[in-house]
């Protein structure tokens, strides 16, 4: 994000009553687009546990009840079958079986959540746990400007390292803009700033050509669809937005001590950014648009790290603050 830092009384992510319609029709209609694209994490373990009921089927010893009927023999003294007594025992034992706990299982998986006009993929890899009710979801993403590299190493170190705790999942996406990234470009492939293409109240169309042209329309870019379709349906709780190259973490107010646990163990500051959107409306970025609509559900905040940064500090530092600091990382591992 090029943008002026802690200047004045910025104030970017002020909140507003008015819900920009133009912004939900199209997050709404890119989600049902690409909605299929992502797998439900929730969903194996639904399957597994419908398919450990059927184990306990002590059924077939039930069926002794047929050796009772030939009894009514002519001669009542040839009882020996009162044998079949026995049968009710069986009956009884089916009701009480203590459905056995499936041991939770670290699921690692990879989901294309969009493509390019280039037709390069933007991937999320996730890892979280089976037979568990995931109470918490971060998700990292390292690089939304093609000329801020950073981040990418944050994801690549988060993917390989950090296994969440259980109850928690991570999805890391380590681009959303692969075409900038291999131009080397802010925008994407379009010339747009994917961060300011986002559908809300401070959305403009104005400045073609520039370094943060906001598009033809208002989350016009395939790029801006994918994640928004992605994030309306996963509702993150934390969602870690990496850029340069400021050197602070972006104010929101909404999650004070998630911020100061992240400023702390990145050796930022935090500061109030804005991105020249007026007073009152809502700043057409990622973090702008989550907070406004999708804000109950979580945070998404903005890091910027500073422009030159070590391979130490981009990856494992990084990572472990993020990571820590949303409360996710079980050990490392
Ligand atoms: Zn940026």
């Amino acid at each position: 994000m090029k943008h002026v830092v802690g200047r004045g009384p910025v104030r970017s992510l002020v909140l507003v009553t008015v819900l920009s319609l133009g912004g939900t029709a199209l997050a709404t209609s890119a989600a049902s687009a690409l909605g299929r694209d992502v797998p439900d994490p929730s969903e194996p373990a639904v399957e597994a546990t419908s398919t450990t009921s059927p184990t306990p089927s002590p059924g077939p010893t039930v069926s002794p009840t047929p050796s009772a009927s030939p009894s009514p023999s002519p001669s009542p003294t040839a009882s020996p079958t009162p044998t079949a007594s026995p049968t009710p025992k069986p009956t009884a034992t089916p009701k009480p079986t203590p459905k056995p706990q499936p041991t939770p299982k670290l699921i690692t998986r990879s989901a294309v959540l969009g493509t390019t006009v280039q037709g390069r993929t933007i991937m999320g890899y996730y890892r979280g746990w089976s037979h568990t009710t995931q109470r918490r979801t971060l998700v990292v993403l390292g690089q939304m400007h093609g000329d801020e590299k950073a981040g990418l190493q944050t994801a690549d170190w988060v993917r390989r390292n950090v296994k969440p705790t259980k109850g928690s999942e991570i999805w890391v996406i380590p681009t959303m803009n692969p075409d900038g990234n291999a131009r080397g470009t802010r925008t994407n492939a379009r010339g747009v700033d994917l961060n300011r293409n986002w559908g809300t109240s401070g959305y403009r169309s104005s400045g073609k050509g520039s370094r943060t042209w906001g598009g033809p329309r208002a989350a016009s870019e395939r790029e801006t669809k994918a994640v928004a379709a992605f994030l309306r349906r996963k509702r993150p709780d934390y969602i870690a937005s990496v850029h340069q190259p400021f050197g602070v973490v972006v104010r929101t107010g909404k999650d004070r001590g998630w911020e100061r646990r992240l400023a702390d163990a990145l050796g930022l500051p935090i500061r109030e950014v804005g991105v020249g959107t007026p007073s009152g409306l809502t700043s057409p970025t990622l973090t702008g648009w989550y907070n406004r609509y999708y804000g109950r559900h979580g945070t998404a905040t903005t890091l910027e790290y500073r422009a030159s940064v070590t391979s130490a500090y981009a990856g494992r530092r990084a990572g472990l603050a993020i990571t820590g600091a949303a409360r996710v990382r079980a050990r490392l591992g």
